[in-house]
């Protein structure tokens, strides 16, 4: 039986991620200090093969017995948790990665770094293909996790590269979907319980900034095949159906048929103006291609939403 570790794993990504391990027949570890994960994701998951270690994993990471994969996703991730949390981000993406890695090359387990779109800054060109090498602010608010990002791939190119461990980059568009923290401040869960609330949707600046939204199940799907394969560069995971904010804000008032409307807020500094991946590579590597269009995603996100955010919501009445 494969044993995985999941740095970040009571997390959005990382619980959603050890749910499928675990269905996939492998034993998990999720290693998460809480800060931005909960408990609370990962509860159902609760078996002999699941074990939770609260670790902070910038700190020294010890394990008994042998380790076969190891998942890195452990960071704040939304714009609002990394400009307020902006050191441990930044130590997280560079000491957490280092002792990852670490772990990696003396258990010889194969280790994915989950890497962001956020590398290529507000990029010049467009889309994104992984050849691209990025537009990024590096003293900007963001640029505290844009660069430890950056030195996390750089970092396991170089354990790749010096210390021959299995390595593999993903780098992570915009995803959504169940267990996103009502207030983490990104965009799909700040809007939803905003139009279940009937409260006015939150867009920054003209709202004509692109976002390409994938749903979570589709990006663990092409990360497991990832970590599978036998290719160490940066691959591409997201959904390259590509919307503007309004546009995304519009769906998701007509989904809930909300009567909220829209309100303009100030555009946070250096908000990247577009963003859309190019994922050639990942469908003719790993066969891959998002298989949720956005509505089908939404709605299932709503759904759960609404049954999280109780009875204060205004779906049922309006649904
Ligand atoms: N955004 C918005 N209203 C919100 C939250 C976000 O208009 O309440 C915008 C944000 O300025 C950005 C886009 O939505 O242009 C996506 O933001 P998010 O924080 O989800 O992720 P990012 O892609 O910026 O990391």
């Amino acid at each position: 039986m494969p044993r995985s570790l999941v740095t970040g794993g009571a997390g959005f990504l990382g619980s959603h991620l050890c749910e499928y391990l675990l269905k996939k027949g492998h034993q998990v570890i999720a290693m998460d200090n809480l800060l931005t994960g909960t408990v609370g994701n990962i509860e159902h998951l609760q078996s002999e093969d699941f074990q939770f270690i609260k670790h902070d994993v910038t700190e020294y990471i010890y394990i008994a017995g042998a380790v076969d994969y190891i998942w890195h996703f452990a960071s704040p991730a939304s714009p609002l948790d990394y400009m307020q949390l902006p050191i441990h981000t930044l130590k997280v993406g560079a000491m957490g990665t280092h002792k990852a890695l670490g772990l990696a090359l003396q258990k010889k387990a194969s280790f994915l770094l989950a890497s962001t779109s956020e590398v290529y800054g507000d990029p010049l060109v467009h889309p994104q293909q992984e050849t691209y090498w990025g537009n990024v602010n590096p003293v900007g608010p963001r640029g505290v996790y844009d660069e430890a990002k950056r030195f996390g791939e750089a970092l396991t190119m170089a354990y790749h590269r010096h210390n021959h461990v299995d390595t593999k980059i993903v780098r992570i568009f915009n995803t959504y979907g169940p267990r996103m923290r009502p207030k983490d401040g990104r965009a799909i869960p700040t809007f939803i319980p905003q139009a279940l609330n009937g409260d006015p949707l939150t867009v920054f600046g003209d709202g004509h900034q692109t976002r390409s939204f994938c749903y979570v199940a589709d990006l663990i799907d092409g990360i497991y095949r990832l970590m599978m394969s036998e290719y160490h560069q940066p691959v591409n995971i997201g959904n390259p159906h590509e919307m503007t904010i309004r546009q995304i804000a519009d769906l998701i008032i007509d989904l809930i048929k909300s009567p909220s409307k829209i309100i303009k807020k100030p555009l946070p500094v250096d908000d990247p103006k577009v963003r859309q991946p190019d994922i050639k590579l990942a469908k003719e590597l790993l066969g891959w291609e998002p298989q949720f269009p956005i509505k089908d995603g939404l709605e299932k996100t709503i759904d759960w939403f609404a049954a999280v955010l109780g009875p204060k919501s205004n779906t049922s009445k309006n649904k």
